[in-house]
């Protein structure tokens, strides 16, 4: 059982053991505000985009029109995005990867973004 009592006279004894000016002094603790540092998909894995790797590119092509997707939609950092789109321009005169369609083998790779929902800093 729960003794009340013991509970009462516990409490006061516990707080004179330690110093009551370690109990008011500030707490060290890291910001519990502080954003998580974001990191694009290619630079979490340490991936840097190359022509020959033409299945990987090819995810960052639009299924229906062959089109590069931007920056919005694929949340990749400005380097990394440069430099997909020029080893994609690569890939394409190497005739690794198509212009205008997205190949048909890789239709079915998994989605590194969600290409129906780009993030913009504004609503159009
Ligand atoms: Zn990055």
């Amino acid at each position: 059982m729960y003794n009340l009592t013991t509970r009462r006279i516990l409490l006061p004894t516990t707080r004179q053991s330690s110093s009551i000016t370690e109990d008011d002094s500030p707490v060290e603790m890291e910001n519990p505000f502080k954003k998580e540092r974001r990191q694009c998909i290619l630079c979490k894995h340490n991936i840097t985009p190359d022509y020959k790797n033409y299945r990987l590119l090819s995810q960052f092509q639009s299924p229906y029109t062959g089109r590069i997707y931007g920056r919005h939609i694929t949340g990749l950092c400005k380097k990394k995005q440069e430099l997909v789109e020029t080893e994609i321009k690569k890939a394409q005169n190497c005739a690794y990867m198509p212009y205008f369609y997205k190949d048909k083998m890789f239709l079915k790779d998994p989605k590194l973004f969600d290409p129906e929902n780009p993030v913009r800093s504004h609503r159009f």
